[in-house]
């Protein structure tokens, strides 16, 4: 036990490191960048891999820096995170795509998924901006917020979750299975999604044990009457294994890659052969 708790310390330091230096080089240009608005909305389709129909879409940011070209959100989202950038920069989302509802299909079976960091749960600002920046747009599907597991999940108030699902928003936990927390916040947070990590899909057909953890999700979520979303599906491969245990709901390069959401109408009248 010890060696590995002390690799991953060490890694932790290492990431917090790299994470220091690019934030010098990065952090200015990230709040000049929102106000110049360099970001793109893109979303990518959720299919239900038994009907071929498109379910709904998780809306995901790109930066197109003029500076830096175009730099992944794996790199700045957490520079958002750690400069007090990610509500402005999620709140900016949630306001392109409610300019844009025309886009998508007017269907309260169809859910647009928004990815919130925990912050946004500070002083109920995600209340405010559900209610003032996309309910006051008249949407016609439903929202959806994905809630990374990877954060703290326990810090956030079971009274915010309460007021959100009594506004009609469905709730996922994001990136299921990757992180600390011990599974007793589902109880707290009661959500309606559960997305599987793409390490976990990656696994079907190449990795017993991580397989082995895929069935158990899928397991638990049936189990739990939770929805469940399974990103990262690539191959016909995966997508033979998940139907044959009842999946419905995929997510992945097999059905479509994100795509600038102006794009989305185009893209779905050719999905679904209209
Ligand atoms: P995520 O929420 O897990 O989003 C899914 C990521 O997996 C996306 O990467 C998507 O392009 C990628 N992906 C989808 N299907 C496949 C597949 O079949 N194979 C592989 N290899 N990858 C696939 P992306 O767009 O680069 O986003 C990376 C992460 O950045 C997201 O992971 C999310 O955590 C974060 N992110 C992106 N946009 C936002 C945002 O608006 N707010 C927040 N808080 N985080 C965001
Ligand atoms: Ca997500
Ligand atoms: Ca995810
Ligand atoms: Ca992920």
């Amino acid at each position: 036990h010890l060696p590995l708790a002390l690799l991953i310390s060490l890694l932790v330091m290492a990431a917090v490191y790299v994470a220091a230096g690019t934030r010098m080089s990065l952090a200015h240009p990230l709040s000049h960048a929102l106000a110049r608005e360099e970001f793109a909305i893109f979303c990518q389709p959720i299919v239900n891999c038994h009907s071929g129909r498109c379910v709904g879409i998780e809306t995901l940011l790109r930066w197109n820096s003029p500076r830096f070209g175009p730099v992944p959100p794996d790199v700045f989202i957490p520079l958002a995170e750690q400069h007090a950038l990610i509500v402005p920069l999620t709140r900016y989302l949630m306001a392109q795509v409610a300019e844009n509802f025309a886009l998508f299909p007017q269907d309260p079976a169809f859910y647009i998924s928004v990815n919130v960091d925990s912050r946004h749960f500070h002083q109920q600002q995600i209340l405010q901006d559900v209610e003032q920046v996309w309910l006051a747009k008249q949407p016609s599907a439903t929202l959806m917020i994905e809630l990374t597991e990877r954060s703290r999940l326990t810090d956030i108030d079971g009274n915010q979750i309460h007021r959100l699902k009594a506004l009609g928003v469905l709730l996922a936990i994001d990136d299921f299975g990757t992180g600390h927390n011990s599974l007793s916040y589902l109880k707290g947070l009661n959500p309606d999604v559960l997305k599987i990590d793409q390490s976990f899909t990656a696994a079907i057909g190449t990795d017993a044990v991580n397989a082995t953890v895929t069935d158990m999700i899928i397991t638990l979520a049936q189990r739990l009457k939770l929805k469940l979303v399974v990103e990262g599906v690539e191959t016909a491969e995966q997508i033979a294994y998940l139907r044959e245990r009842q999946v419905e709901a995929v997510q992945g390069y097999y059905y479509a890659r994100p795509l600038p959401i102006q794009d989305f109408p185009a893209w779905l009248a050719a999905f679904h052969g209209d």
